[in-house]
């Protein structure tokens, strides 16, 4: 990998940490406590408690992304940065740039 493309890396890691950023701070409002508020109704109350569990497994998801991200921000100064942990070989800088911390080549994952 060229200094070139790990900047260009760099860039496209740190702005998927931005946005990512951003969905945790939404998903974090949407799972707020569902107010027990009986003008809502009984429908729409079990309603917003499914949405508050798909928006808690999103919020997870997301976590995690964050977590993976800002590892590959750190290990792209190493030059095990963009190998395959399981075939080593390395992986495709396009499959790098569209999902930075992937740890494994395409017939590895
Ligand atoms: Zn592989």
């Amino acid at each position: 990998m060229t200094p070139e493309q790990k900047q260009e890396l760099k860039a496209v890691i740190e702005k998927k940490i931005s946005q990512t950023e951003n969905s945790i701070t939404e998903y974090r409002e949407m799972t707020q406590p569902v107010a027990p508020d009986d003008s809502i109704g009984r429908l729409s109350r079990m309603d917003a408690i499914n949405n508050k569990s798909v928006m808690e497994a999103a919020l997870r998801q997301a976590e995690q992304k964050l977590s993976r991200l800002k590892e590959s921000l750190f290990k792209i100064q190493d030059s095990e940065y963009g190998k395959c942990t399981r075939c080593g070989s390395p992986i495709p800088f396009n499959r790098l740039k569209a999902i930075p911390d992937s740890t494994r080549c395409i017939s590895c994952a």
